[in-house]
Formats: structure tokens, sequence, C-alpha cells
């Protein structure tokens, strides 16, 4: 690990030109042909390094990655990440790259161009060591996790299906520790149909949906419970068309958060029995889980502890935390495949103006996964 960690330093320099370059073409989830330009950029230097790469086509979002490496063992890992940001594109004209006090700065280069970085610099470094990877690893950069995953999810579930063990390269809990627990997530909408009356005239024919929907908003709030680790978040609401008209139609958009499969269960029940309180009031309610949870299994527990070796041999106390955000680490998950999340970059401030990565640790990140790579799993 040593030697591997000295090649992985020697190395920085051109790692963060290469960082720079990645944070400078920006990859908006909602603009396809940008996307598509950064991953043609990714998918280059994969396939430079020997990696069979193919661009499984999306219609709404750039194509999603794949860049398969030959290894001496037929066990598969698969290094997971996504290459789009939240960011618009423009942004990198108000925040261009820039290096101060030891962190790179730069829209997305936390979550997760970082990320994608540790992956080409691990792969390499392995490949200059031992002349070769330990494994067969499976490269997937998905290009709309920031809005869902909805078109690549299918993609993930079956690159990870034959692998032994999933890495996430998405940023790092504060300080480097690892996500072994994730909540999973819920959508939903409130539709409340009420019926229109003139405000002053014959209000009393009117049934108010704003006045129903706000039963039903301050109920569903009231659903958040800490010790479950359950958190319900009315996010949108609409409703009426003029203050004269006892409005007929509103609606709410319904963010929730669970830690558990039998508590996603329960609460899907619990929203969809919502019942009116106002006589004549009619709701629907749509929507489901759409992210499972990634609970803390027996076998994440298990590789957790074989990162800790691991990162103890470059000298780190690995930590491991649990968040509240998914990332596509629930699906694989979900799956029963062992997976470790938050594999990526140090730094702070995803989805923030002040997002940034602390550069001197990026060199024993990427040692950390390439130890990952080569340990029995
Ligand atoms: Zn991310």
């Amino acid at each position: 690990m040593r030697e591997i960690l000295s090649h992985l330093t020697q190395q920085l320099p051109e790692a963060i030109a290469f960082l720079e370059k990645m944070v400078s073409l920006e990859s908006p989830s909602f603009d396809k042909p940008l996307v598509d330009d950064f991953v043609r950029i990714v998918g280059a230097r994969f396939a430079g390094m020997g990696a069979e790469v193919e661009f499984v086509s999306a219609e709404k979002f750039g194509d999603n990655l794949i860049a398969r490496f030959p290894g001496r063992s037929s066990e598969r890992v698969l290094l997971l990440g996504h290459t789009d940001t939240v960011w618009p594109a423009g942004e990198i004209a108000r925040r261009p790259f820039k290096i101060a006090g030891g962190r790179a700065f730069g829209p997305g280069v936390f979550d997760m161009k970082a990320g994608i970085l540790l992956i080409s610099m691990a792969i390499a470094a392995l490949q200059k060591a031992n002349g070769g990877l330990p494994k067969t690893v499976t490269v997937l950069l998905v290009s709309d996790e920031e809005v869902g995953s909805t078109s690549s999810r299918a993609v993930t579930e079956t690159e990870a299906s034959p692998c032994r063990a999933v890495f996430v390269l998405e940023p790092s809990l504060p300080g480097g520790a690892l996500k072994t627990a994730r909540k999973g997530v819920g959508r939903f909408t409130l539709k409340v149909i009420g019926r229109a009356a003139h405000a002053g005239i014959d209000p009393e024919n009117g049934i108010n949906a704003i006045e129903e929907i706000s039963h039903q908003i301050l109920k569903l709030q009231k659903m958040t419970d800490a010790a479950r680790g359950t958190i319900v978040t009315v996010g949108v609401v609409q409703g009426g068309i003029r203050s004269n008209v006892v409005p007929a139609e509103a609606a709410a958009e319904i963010d929730i958060r669970i830690s558990s499969m039998e508590e996603a269960e329960r609460m899907t029940k619990t929203i969809k029995a919502l019942s009116a309180e106002l006589s004549g009031a009619r709701l629907e309610v749509r929507g489901s889980i759409t992210r499972p949870p990634m609970e803390r299994t027996a076998e994440t527990e298990r590789l957790f502890r074989v990162a800790q070796k691991v990162a103890s041999s470059l000298g780190i106390a690995l930590t491991e935390g649990s968040t509240g955000g998914a990332s596509d680490g629930n699906f694989t998950s979900a799956l029963g495949i062992p997976t470790l999340d938050g594999l990526g970059a140090i730094g702070g401030g995803a989805h923030a103006i002040d997002e940034w990565v602390d550069i001197q640790s990026l060199p024993q990140r990427a040692a950390l996964l390439a130890g990952l790579i080569t340990e029995r799993l």
C-alpha cells in the first residue's frame, strides 16, 4: 500500500489538472448535450487506460458510461458514481475552478467530479504497481443521479448484480467518514378536490380545497418521527385561482425519508389512507418509495471492517456514519449486494456555492479505493 500511495502522491499534479478539466466541462443534469460531451471525455480517459468503454444512450438525460477493466481474478467489483451536477450551465463563469489554502473549488468538484478522479487514480496506480488489476472492475457513471436516477436505475441494477461488492464514490461525510446507511426516499403528491363558488355571493356552496389541504399538511408534518428515523416534508403547495373564488383545487408535494423497508411500507399505507376533514372534499394521493433505504447489514459491516484495515495500513483511522440523503448505493444495497458509500473525496459544501475538496488527502483516498479493489472481499 505504501508503494501505491507514494506513486499516487507523485501523480497528484497531473490528477489536479484532470480535476480542473472535469470541473471546467460543465454537466448539468438537464443539459444532455453538455453531459454527453463530458461523458465522452471521461470515457476516452478510461479507454486510454485499457477499459472497454460503452455508452448506454439515454433519451432525456446524458448517456450513461460503463468502463470495463479486465482483472486477474474473475471476481468483479462495481465502482459507482455520477457525471451530472446540480449546477446550471454558466456557473463555471461565475465560479471558475480555483485552488486556495489546499482546497480545490468549483461547481461539482466535491459532488462528485473528485470521485471520478479517485476512480481513475486508483485504477492507474494498481496498473502501475501490479501490471494490472487484481479483480475485474466495472466503472459505472450514471447521468441523472441528482434528479432521481429514474432513467439509469435499471442499468445500475444490471451492472451491480454480478458484483461481489459495490463501492460508491459519492462525497464522504465530514472528515472522510464512509456512509454505511442512507435513508430511503418517497415522493408523493396529494391533490384535494373541493368545489368553486363566489367568495361573496354564495361561499356556502363552495368547498375550500386550500382549507382542506391545510388540515392535511399539518397531519403530514406531524408524521415526522425522530425515534423511527422518519422525516416528512411538505415542500411544495399550490392552490386556488383568485382571491374572490373559493378554491376548487389544491395540491402538495411530499418528500419522505425512512430508515427501513418496514417503515417505508408503513408510511406508504399511512399516507395513502389520509382522509378528508371537510364534508364533500376529495383527496387523491399518488406516489411511492423512489429509493429504498440503504440499511446497515452484517455484510456492510464486514465490508467496512475491510476498509478500516486498508485505511489503517495507510495511517488513517476510518470511521462510518449515516445520512438522510440517498444515492444510487440505495439501489445496489437493496439488491443485497454489499455496498460501501461515501468513498469519494474529503471536502464539504455539496450542492452549495462554497463546495470544496481537500487536495492533500486525494492520494490517500485513491489508495483506500485501490486497497479495497485488492483485498479479498
Ligand atoms: Zn452525488
